[in-house]
């Protein structure tokens, strides 16, 4: 039998058979090692895996007759037991600390990534969100944009407002504009999450919590959350969670700051997840081309024509000069 981790605390898993929201408990045989696998964890929320059942027999009522009825579903005494992960189309991690070699899987087979930023209030960091799409790219997960506040912004934001749509969706990221307090985009956004499962990150303030209450008013994410104090430095406890929609489709949160784990890339590799710069490379004279001082180079040239943002360009050289200070 199949079904979907959808909750996972420490030895204990929750499944489901998605679609379906019948949760069950479940236990591990075992080691379930990954081959090559640093991680932390061996299965994570959004594994599809494959489990055993054996219903047991109980006393039928308190004085112990011989007459026995059959448990037919898993229950904490007589879980179900996960003999299998069947092979992940994707997944996301977080390194325990930044030099740690050790790496938690925050969720497997995600179908898209939203991640939540603000023009202000916070103010977007583009280069912080440049690397988190990098990750993205290298995790295979598409990702939306999710510009969140945008009752906020006023005449003194539109110019802000409209760069910022330009740069990403130029660069081929969608961008939606939210507001979780006036509920404007937000059907939108509810009918993109249907029938998927959708990962939301973003750094704390931008409204993460907010978006997902108005999602679905019966969830809330900072119930149970640990604070990010606790979790510095130390070998992280956090665990995920998947929610269901009431509107359909399945929602995995990422607390934290900084919402998920960046990658290190060798630097002639970051170039390849710019999509926008990975297309225009083809033009390139030189092969690798790291796209700084090689003549003949068609990424430059689209910089300087505009069809490439600078801002994007720039986020690009930052991650080539940080790789470089540790060679
Ligand atoms: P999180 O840390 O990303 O989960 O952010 P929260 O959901 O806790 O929101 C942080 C603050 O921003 C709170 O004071 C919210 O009331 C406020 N906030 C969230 N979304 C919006 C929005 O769309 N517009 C406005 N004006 N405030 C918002
Ligand atoms: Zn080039």
């Amino acid at each position: 039998m199949e079904a979907t981790v959808v909750k996972h605390t420490g030895s204990h898993y929750l499944l489901s058979a998605l679609p379906e929201w019948n949760l069950f408990p479940a236990v591990l045989r075992g080691k379930i090692r990954l081959k090559g696998s640093s991680a932390t964890n061996p299965v994570a929320v959004g594994d599809r895996v494959r489990y055993e059942f054996s219903p047991q027999a109980v006393p039928s009522d308190k004085s112990g007759g011989n007459d026995a009825s059959w448990k037919e579903v898993p229950t904490e005494q007589n879980p179900a037991v996960i003999t299998g992960i069947l092979p992940r189309r994707n997944y996301v991690i977080r390194r325990s600390t930044n030099l740690s070699r050790q790496s938690h899987i925050i969720a497997a087979n995600v179908d898209r990534a939203y991640i939540v930023v603000t023009i202000d209030f916070p103010e977007v960091k583009l280069p912080f969100l440049d690397r988190l799409l990098v990750t993205c790219e290298v995790y295979n997960v598409p990702v939306t944009i999710v510009l969140n506040k945008s009752d906020l912004y006023g005449e003194e934001h539109r110019g802000r407002v409209e760069a910022f749509h330009s740069i990403y969706e130029g660069a081929g990221y969608p961008v939606m504009d939210v507001s979780a307090v006036t509920g404007m985009g937000i059907d939108a956004l509810r009918d993109a999450c249907k029938g998927a499962v959708s990962l939301f990150s973003g750094v704390s303030g931008v409204g993460k919590s907010s978006l997902i209450r108005a999602l679905d008013p019966s969830l809330d994410p900072k119930v149970g959350e640990i604070s990010d104090a606790h979790l510095q430095g130390k070998h992280t406890t956090t665990f995920y969670e998947m929610y269901r929609l009431a509107s359909g489709g399945f929602i995995i949160d990422t607390p934290g700051i900084r919402g998920f784990g960046l990658v290190d890339l060798a630097r002639e590799e970051i170039a390849l997840y710019f999509p926008e710069m990975l297309k225009a490379s083809e033009g390139c004279r030189f092969t690798p081309c790291t796209h700084t001082h090689e003549p003949g180079c068609a990424v430059k040239a689209a910089v300087e024509d505009g069809s490439i943002s600078y801002e994007r360009y720039s986020s690009y050289l930052g991650m080539l000069e940080d790789e470089s200070k540790y060679r």
